[in-house]
C-alpha cells in the first residue's frame, strides 16, 4: 500500500467503514510511515473531537495519548491474528502428515519402531 491509498483510507478506518481485507495492509503501512500516521491521528482527533462536541462532554483529555492507545491496540490485535493463523497452519500440517502416514500405512511401522 502506498501513502496515497493509506491517506485515503484514514477517515474510513477511524469511522470503522474500512473493508476488512484492507485493515492489515493499511495498519502495516501506517505503522512504518510517519506521514500517514500523522494523517491518521488528525482524522482520529477530528472524528472523536466532533463526537465529544456533539455529546457535549469531554471524555478524552489527551487526544494524542488516546490515539496512540487505539493504534497500538489495533497493531497488537493484528499480531495476535497473525499468530493464530500460524498456529492453525502448523496444526494443519501436522494433521496432513498424520493423514499421509495413515494412508500409506507407515503409521503402523512408526508405532512399532517407537
Ligand atoms: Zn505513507
Amino acid at each position: 500500500m502506498n501513502c496515497f491509498e493509506a491517506q485515503n483510507l484514514s477517515m474510513q478506518y477511524v469511522n470503522g467503514d474500512i473493508e476488512e481485507e484492507k485493515i492489515k495492509p493499511f495498519l502495516k503501512h501506517v505503522a512504518s510511515c510517519k506521514d500517514c500516521k500523522e494523517e491518521l491521528e488528525i482524522c482520529y482527533i477530528i472524528v472523536n473531537g466532533m463526537k465529544e462536541l456533539e455529546q457535549d462532554k469531554t471524555k478524552i483529555n489527551n487526544f494524542h495519548e488516546a490515539f496512540e492507545n487505539m493504534f497500538n491496540g489495533a497493531i497488537k490485535k493484528l499480531d495476535k491474528k497473525h499468530n493464530e493463523r500460524k498456529i492453525k497452519i502448523i496444526i494443519m500440517v501436522i494433521l496432513i502428515i498424520i493423514l499421509v502416514l495413515v494412508l500409506t500405512g507407515d503409521i503402523y511401522e512408526f508405532a512399532r519402531l517407537s
